[in-house]
């Protein structure tokens, strides 16, 4: 039901304060703002009362918290990859303003940094820099998503002197930034983004917001199924680059698959080297823990042309503080609605209406709308008149990924090299081995559902892992109930538990 004239929707309004992690949030006094369609929470299993016995060394965590991205509603995915045929000029498409009253925003509209911090709080700024740009001081203003993106563009758009209101389907803040207290952690941990990047204007946001980072410089160690460390070869990136240079040199863009089959670069030999490790178990090693955790998708859908091997290279700081107080800290003055879901946005020349899933109507002079692509790909949001052909392209050509992040805490970090001693046992001075200095722990062989592990307490002492599930394997672990997710996960530690060499 649409609400009548027009543009003082808002106004009218009597709005109920509430609060949430300390900042203002609204709701709309005149309606309930019910919550279909939940996002799924992380999940945090406490330590089992009844453990089943456990497998392959791995001892049992004392607790385990798990995303499941691709499975929430609200995100649909991690984050946006360049699949086939994408360019950056179609994330420009998508980013154009939209008869001058729709502005799309979010990470995927971001043509330098997509699927990053930087690219988008970069993106909430262009957005911004736009409505400043084609309305007038005064305006109503509504911002569709209370992530970074959304966040950004309406701190901009409230100093530049717009009355601006942000929807947010979530009951929280932040999209796919999400800090989390979990039992059993004894501190906040990261469910989404977790590393800094190295874009200055985030890293000093950060500073200025108090949250803890330490420096992250990625040391990469590989181990066998069998529990043997070995060095890692060039040979996975080796076959990846020869086939990205054959796809430079093609008409059209191809798969990362089609380029390593066609190009030469693959097959590779399947005969193990001493080690037990073949040529193309290291460039499946490549593909598993470094194509699928940076893009979260599949060879056969990742352009050839545009995958940034470098990509895992600038992580930045790990976070080891709370994100959340940094959008804490940009919400703050902000008027926001939450559990409020935007399930149509029509425009014309002269308004944008926007409905709700209560039934609510509220019109605004213009609207930024930062929902993710995954979203944008399904039909929740129904656009009237519908978005042009290039937006629409630019949506169905750019891919979502899928990552999940697992965090699991333990008793000792068995996992490093030191573990038997401690790092200040007095008695272990003499004959232990130096610290692992690996903080990402990968397993070539047969690949193991989770991509890679960070040693997120390496700094601390913190027996904690955070483990990456990318691609297909995120989307099939989704599905599991948590204890099949726990036997899986630790099954993939099982490599660390016995390792040699
Ligand atoms: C597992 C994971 C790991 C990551 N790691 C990193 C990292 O280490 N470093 C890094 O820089 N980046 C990382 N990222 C990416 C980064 O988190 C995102 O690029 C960024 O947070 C996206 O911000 P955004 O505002 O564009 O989108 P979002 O944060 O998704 O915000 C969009 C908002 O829109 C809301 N919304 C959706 N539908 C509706 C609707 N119908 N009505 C109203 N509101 C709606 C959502 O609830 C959400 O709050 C990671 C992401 C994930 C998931």
């Amino acid at each position: 039901m649409e609400s009548g004239a027009a543009p003082e929707g808002i106004g009218r309004r009597t709005f109920l304060a509430a609060s949430l992690s300390g900042i203002t949030t609204l709701a709309l006094a005149s309606c309930t703002w019910s919550e279909p369609n939940p996002s799924p929470p992380p999940t945090t299993v406490p330590p089992a009362t009844t453990p089943p016995a456990p497998t392959n060394g791995v001892p049992l965590p004392t607790a385990m918290s798990r995303s499941s991205w691709g499975d929430d509603a609200f995100s649909r995915g991690a984050f946006s990859f360049d699949a086939v045929g994408s360019t950056p000029d179609l994330r420009r498409a998508l980013a154009e303003p939209v008869g001058d009253r729709l502005i799309i925003a979010g990470e995927a509209t971001d043509p330098e940094r997509p699927g990053t911090l930087a690219g988008a709080r970069e993106s909430g700024l262009r957005a911004a820099a736009d409505v400043t740009r084609l309305g007038t001081s005064g305006e109503r203003v509504a911002v569709i998503g209370a992530g970074l993106a959304g966040l950004t563009a309406a701190r901009e758009l409230v100093d530049a002197g717009f009355e601006v209101l942000v929807i947010e389907a979530r009951d929280r803040l932040g999209g796919r930034i999400q800090s989390v207290d979990a039992s059993g952690f004894d501190t906040s941990i990261e469910m989404g983004a977790v590393f800094t990047g190295d874009d200055a204007a985030v890293v000093d946001a950060l500073r200025d917001a108090s949250v803890d980072t330490v420096p992250f410089v990625a040391e990469v160690s590989a181990t066998t199924n069998a529990g043997l460390s070995v060095p890692i070869p060039p040979t996975g990136p080796d076959a990846v680059a020869i086939a990205q240079q054959w796809a430079a040199g093609r008409p059209a863009d191809v798969s990362l698959a089609t380029a390593l089959a066609d190009s030469g670069a693959t097959p590779l030999s399947a005969v193990p080297d001493e080690s037990g490790v073949s040529p193309a178990d290291w460039l499946a090693h490549t593909i598993n823990s470094g194509v699928a955790p940076s893009t979260g998708a599949v060879t056969s859908a990742v352009s050839a042309e545009r995958y940034d091997p470098d990509r895992l290279g600038g992580l930045g700081e790990l976070v080891t503080g709370r994100l959340a107080d940094y959008v804490d800290a940009l919400a703050e003055p902000l008027e926001i609605a939450v559990s409020s879901v935007v399930t149509r946005i029509a425009y014309d020349d002269a308004r944008v209406s926007l409905r709700l899933d209560s039934g609510e109507s509220l019109n605004v002079d213009r609207a930024v709308v930062t929902v993710p692509l995954g979203v944008l790909k399904t039909d929740t949001v129904e656009f009237s008149p519908a978005l042009p052909l290039m937006h629409q392209r630019a949506i169905s050509v750019l891919g979502m990924g899928v990552v999940d992040t697992v965090w699991l805490r333990f008793d000792e970090a068995f996992w490093r090299a030191d573990v038997a001693g401690e790092p200040d046992d007095p008695d272990d001075t003499a004959d232990a081995a130096p610290p692992s200095p690996a903080n990402v722990l990968t397993v070539v062989g047969a690949p193991t559902p989770v991509a890679l592990w960070i040693d997120a307490g390496l700094t601390s002492g913190e027996p904690l892992l955070l483990g990456l599930i990318a691609a297909a394997r995120a989307t099939r672990l989704e599905a599991l109930d948590d204890e099949e997710f726990q036997a899986e996960v630790l099954d993939s530690l099982a490599p660390f538990a016995t390792a040699t060499g």
